[in-house]
C-alpha cells in the first residue's frame, strides 16, 4: 500500500520538518478549543493540528470531528485534524470511517511487540487506504493524560535506533521516540532528556519518517520560556503535542469564573484565554509567520 500524497496533516509537519520548525498539536476536548487553535493560528500565521482522543468519538461520535475538520477546511492558514493515542483496533477503523481525521495514532504500545507491530502494520494499511496517514511510538513514553489509558504501571521503555527501524517497516509516517519525556508530570528534577539518543533517532530514520514529541507538559515551561521545545525542534523534531499548557488554564478559569459570569462571557473568555496560551507555543515552535511554507497538494 502506497502512502497517501495529498494529505494536509502530512504536508503540514513535512514543511515543518523542512523548514527547522515545529507545528504545535493541540490536544483539545470541546468546541472552544477548536476555536481556540484556529483564532491562535490565524493570528500568529502558523499551521496547526487539531488533535482529538478517542474519548471525543466515544462521547459525541463524529460530531466534534466533524466540527474540528469543518474548521480546518475554513481556517485561512494551515490545518489538519488528527487523532491522538488510539488505542484499540476497533477505533482506528471507526474513526477512520468516519472522515474528517486526516492521520491517527496506532497506538498499539500495550500489547507485545511482536503483536504491537503486527496490528500497528495492519492499521496503517487500513489507514492508508482511506489516504490517513499514521504515527506510533516505539518504547513506551511513560504517564497518563486525560482520554488516554493509563501506563503508569508499565514500563516506560526508551526508544532505540534499531527499534525505529522495526517501527518504520511497518508503514508508519510519524514516529514518536522516548528518549525521557514522559506524559503528565515529571519528577522534583524536572525532565531528564537524553537529546543523544534522540539525535541518532533523527539522523538513521531521516528522509522515511518524520519525529513528533510527546510529553511537552507544564514543567517545562518554566524559568525559561520556551527553552526545552526550541531545543527539542533543534534536534529534530516537527511535531509537539500540547495539552495541559493550554487546558490547565481554561480549567482554571472556569473555576475561578464560573459564579459570577453567565455563560455565553464565561465560554467566550475562557476561549480567549486558550488563545493565549496556544500563541505563545507557536512562538516557542517557531511556527508563528510559518503558514505560507506549508503547499497542499
Ligand atoms: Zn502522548
Amino acid at each position: 500500500m502506497p502512502k497517501p500524497t495529498s494529505n494536509r496533516a502530512k504536508a503540514i509537519v513535512d514543511a515543518a520538518a523542512a523548514g527547522g520548525w515545529a507545528v504545535p498539536a493541540m490536544c483539545l476536548y470541546n468546541l472552544e478549543g477548536i476555536i481556540a487553535s484556529v483564532r491562535a493560528a490565524e493570528a500568529k500565521n502558523s499551521p496547526v493540528i487539531l488533535q482529538l482522543f478517542p474519548w471525543a468519538i466515544e462521547y459525541a461520535d463524529g460530531l466534534l470531528l466533524h466540527a474540528a475538520a469543518e474548521a480546518a477546511r475554513n481556517a485561512k492558514v494551515p490545518v489538519a485534524v488528527h487523532m491522538d493515542h488510539c488505542q484499540s483496533p476497533e477505533m482506528v477503523k471507526r474513526a477512520a470511517d468516519l472522515g474528517g481525521f486526516d492521520g491517527i495514532m496506532v497506538d498499539m504500545s500495550h500489547y507485545e511487540k511482536d503483536e504491537n507491530l503486527r496490528l500497528t502494520a495492519e492499521l496503517t494499511t487500513y489507514c492508508h487506504a482511506r489516504g490517513i496517514i499514521t504515527e506510533a511510538e516505539p518504547g513506551r513514553i511513560n504517564g497518563g493524560e486525560d482520554g488516554v489509558a493509563d501506563t503508569a504501571e508499565l514500563e516506560g521503555i526508551l526508544t532505540t535506533p534499531e527499534q525505529a527501524d522495526e517501527f518504520i517497516a511497518t508503514g508508519i509516517d510519524w514516529l514518536a521516540p522516548a528518549f525521557g519525556n514522559v506524559h503528565g508530570k515529571y519528577g522534583p528534577q524536572g525532565p531528564q532528556l537524553q537529546y543523544d539518543r534522540l539525535r541518532s533517532i533523527r539522523e538513521s530514520t531521516k528522509g522515511r519518517v518524520e519525529l513528533v514529541l510527546h510529553g511537552a507538559g507544564a514543567a517545562w515551561f518554566g524559568s525559561d520560556e520556551g527553552k526545552l521545545l526550541r531545543e527539542n525542534v533543534g534536534c529534530g523534531i516537527a511535531k509537539c503535542n500540547i495539552n495541559d499548557v493550554i487546558n490547565d488554564p481554561y480549567r482554571e478559569f472556569l473555576a475561578k469564573n464560573a459564579g459570577t459570569t453567565g455563560l455565553t462571557g464565561l465560554i467566550e473568555k475562557a476561549t480567549d484565554v486558550m488563545q493565549r496560551e496556544t500563541e505563545k507555543c507557536m512562538d516557542w515552535m517557531m511556527s508563528s509567520g510559518k503558514a505560507g511554507e506549508v503547499k497542499f497538494a
